[in-house]
């Protein structure tokens, strides 16, 4: 590379570069290339690992993360690490999670206010009156939620596993109706797949809620043959206009499998980015919305969470306790056949 200021520092990151070069300018790697070398080197001192979400940056999530995925294989991963440090690149409700499955492990995340507008529609409090309004109906919680809600739940769900999740709980219960918290629309499109009558609250992802089947029509006119995947957290006639719908990781997944000429992913903006740099040859369409919680982790925020130590996450030990069973619980669902083989 040609560009002024190149060192052999800089040149240690290069095949780092070579990564990202399709979705990252050339002129903006000599601004992140510090970083990244810090960050990496920082972690093997340190013990530390990075669980990075789907709607990171690509420059956190192909050159600094030690994991990725969505929230249920993040999940998975903080309960497997042995990392003495993990820094979540993700929003806060994630990093409460690893704290709950990792209670000894040191949990940072690089910016406290990283929320989510779904964990912030609901309260441990909200889900006790939910309970004495429907008793007996079991409460299966999104992960977008935090510690006090899920110690409240009889299971946590995500996206990816949602259905089976309400149909495990409904048959263990003996129940045909189950409450599912917070995400409104998340909630709907669960319940035209399954028989379980499903009771919701009124939560919305700001991000996705701003689709509309107006947009995917406009994608369509626009892009011929242009294939549509929406994630759940969509209005339900957004879903029902795409031709799949998955989480994020089931979305990855999908162009992996069938491999179309163009795609356009109704999401967070950086998930085609990161999709993108796996598949050179795909023609992505990426109109998109960002979500502002997730654009607050940037490398320099991680950089200073990995030399300061902070911001260390804590859960209360009661809260954690119970919030724990309803994750484990979780975690223990086998997917359904008919949707892990779409
Ligand atoms: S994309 Fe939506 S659900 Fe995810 S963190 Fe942002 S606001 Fe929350």
């Amino acid at each position: 590379m040609g560009t002024p200021g190149y060192t052999p520092k800089r040149a240690a990151t290069d095949p780092l570069y070579g990564k990202v070069a399709s979705v990252v300018p050339e002129i903006e790697w000599p601004v992140f290339a510090p970083d990244v070398a810090a960050i990496n080197a920082l972690k093997r001192e340190k013990n530390a690992v990075i669980l990075a979400h789907n709607y990171m940056t690509p420059e956190i999530f192909h050159c600094v993360a030690d994991f990725v995925g969505d929230s249920l294989q993040l999940a998975r991963e903080a309960a497997k690490t042995n990392a003495k440090i993990i820094v979540q690149a993700g929003v806060h409700f994630m990093a409460e999670t690893s704290k709950i499955l990792c209670p000894d492990k040191t949990v940072l995340i690089p910016d406290p206010l990283a929320g989510c507008s779904l964990a912030a529609s609901i309260t441990g409090a909200d889900v006790r009156l939910l309970k004495q309004k429907y008793p007996g109906l079991p409460v299966v919680t999104y992960v977008n939620t935090s510690a006090d809600v899920k110690a409240e739940s009889d299971v946590c769900c995500t996206s990816s596993n949602a259905v089976a999740v309400v149909e495990d709980i409904a048959r263990e219960k003996g129940v045909d109706t189950v409450i599912m918290i917070p995400d409104e629309y998340l909630a709907q499109n669960v319940a035209k797949q399954t028989d379980v009558k499903v009771i919701t609250w009124k939560g919305r992802c700001e991000v996705h809620e701003r689709f509309t089947a107006a947009d995917i029509r406009a994608f369509r006119d626009a892009h011929p043959g242009v294939v549509v995947l929406a994630h759940p957290e969509c209005p339900p006639e957004v879903v029902a206009a795409a031709d799949f719908a998955g989480s994020t990781s089931a979305m990855s997944n999908y162009v992996g499998k069938h491999r179309p000429a163009r795609v356009v992913m109704v999401t967070e903006c950086s998930m085609s980015d990161n999709v993108a740099v796996e598949h050179p040859d795909i023609e992505f369409v990426r109109p998109c919305n960002l979500c502002p919680h997730m654009k607050r982790i940037t490398l320099p925020k991680i950089l200073h969470s990995l030399q300061t130590l902070t911001h260390e996450v804590r859960v209360d030990p009661e809260i954690a306790a119970r919030a724990r069973v309803s994750i484990d619980r979780m975690l223990a669902v086998r997917p359904l056949a008919r949707l892990a083989a779409a």
